[in-house]
């Protein structure tokens, strides 16, 4: 945590006092790389315009005749990291929260929408600015958990990308009709993906099928749920994915049987794996677990790897918190990765298995940056509690972290710099 609070980001003396909500242009200045650099970034509308060493790219250019609210903002980075902004791969927000409330939580579309707006906030204050919820879809659900992801979406345009993907519990047989019809009608209403966990319908096979017809129809992703542990199934789901890479995803694939890795990097399909366990699809979870040493074993074997934060304080996970750098954090305190491929499965592989262009600080590239507190990528990963998100060029989360002591400490510490403390 900042030692205080004069060490969070401060906008600079510019006309815009605050920097949430500036106007076109987005000044970030001092910011530290993951590469050691300290930069300083300019942002122009919804790209990263020039990256330059401090002080290089001159004054906060001020837009004639416009009013000074929208001649954008000066931000002083120091002490802090400047990323890639993450991306949250799987998560579950139409159940999110409901882990503390009696069972079935309430299913108003009011209720729900609330509950997913706070989860889809939530991550974004962790930094996340796209996001990918799987919704139930059918049976008793309808579509309305759909709906308040869609309503929910609409309304969080600007501070974040949220793209809803429908899971039909059955698709084959006379018991799957209405799992079909409200497929393709879930489809046409704005899912941006189609998904699922084939292992619940009796034909596992049958329910891919027709999943990837309604998905060639409405010419959608697919991003679906196994657990990977019948070997000559996930043979067979890798295979039939295959043709339609790079959009289709696979996870959480928690209890991979041995192989299973071997399968999944000869048919290209990119896997989401959940470290911080928890996943709503009634395959996962606390209950199953996933396999220690599963994201080394999918990495090693070259299977392009994401991770996602599955649970939000539901019954999967009631402590669940949807960090993405949490993620990150245990897929490099596991020792499953490094510190900069743990960080880029949730980011850069996290934002390709949503279909999303790559984010690098430099030039041309879409504005999607987290800032975190912290001088490297360890040190943010190990406690970067203090965060300023950017989200098509603007900036639209900021935490603020203070740690107090009641005393003043005797021992001289050398004072790093910016900072006393963590993040
Ligand atoms: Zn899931």
């Amino acid at each position: 945590m900042d030692s205080a609070p004069s060490d969070g980001p401060q906008p600079g003396s510019g006309p815009a006092a605050n920097p949430l909500g500036h106007g076109p242009v987005l000044l970030l200045t001092d910011a530290r790389l993951a590469d050691g650099r300290v930069v300083d970034v300019r942002i122009s509308g919804d790209r990263i315009q020039a990256v330059g060493t401090t002080g290089s790219l001159g004054p906060l250019p001020a837009l004639p005749g416009a009013p000074t609210a929208t001649t954008g903002a000066r931000i002083d980075l120091r002490g802090y990291l400047l990323l890639p902004a993450p991306a949250e791969a799987h998560a579950h927000y139409d159940v999110a929260f409901s882990a503390a409330l009696p069972a079935p939580p309430p299913e108003t579309s009011a209720d729900l929408t609330r509950r997913v707006t706070e989860a889809a906030l939530t991550s974004l204050g962790y930094g996340a600015t796209a996001q990918r919820t799987h919704v139930r879809i059918g049976d008793v659900h309808g579509l309305r958990r759909l709906e308040a992801v869609l309503t929910a979406r609409q309304a969080l345009r600007g501070l974040a990308e949220l793209q809803a993907v429908a899971m039909p519990r059955l698709l084959t047989g006379r018991a799957g009709a209405d799992g079909r019809a409200q497929l393709r009608d879930a489809l046409k209403l704005g899912a941006t993906a189609a998904g699922g966990c084939p292992e619940l319908d009796p034909d596992p096979a049958g329910y891919v099928q027709v999943l990837l017809e309604a998905a060639r129809e409405a010419d959608c992703p697919v991003d679906l749920h196994t657990t990977g542990a019948d070997p000559a199934q996930l043979a067979r789901l890798a295979g039939a994915l295959a043709p339609l890479r790079p959009r289709v995803v696979l996870g959480p694939c928690g209890a991979l049987a041995p192989g299973g890795s071997a399968a999944l990097a000869s048919s290209g399909v990119r896997v989401v794996c959940l470290p911080q366990n928890g996943c709503c699809s009634g395959l996962e979870g606390r209950a199953t677990g996933t396999r220690p040493g599963l994201a080394r074993e999918l990495a090693r074997a070259g299977v392009p790897l994401s991770a996602g934060s599955g649970s939000l304080r539901d019954p999967a996970n009631p402590v669940g918190r949807a960090d993405p750098l949490e993620a990150a954090y245990l897929l490099a305190a596991s020792g499953a990765l490094d510190v900069e491929a743990a960080y880029d499965a949730v980011a850069n592989q996290a934002r390709a298995a949503l279909g999303l262009p790559p984010v690098r600080v430099d030039a041309g590239f879409p504005a999607e940056l987290l800032a975190v507190r912290g001088d490297s990528l360890a040190g943010a990963l190990a406690g970067g509690h203090s965060r300023l998100v950017v989200h098509s060029g603007r900036i639209v989360s900021r935490t603020s972290a203070v740690r107090e002591f009641a005393d003043t400490v005797a021992l001289a510490l050398p004072r790093q710099s910016g900072s006393t403390g963590g993040g």
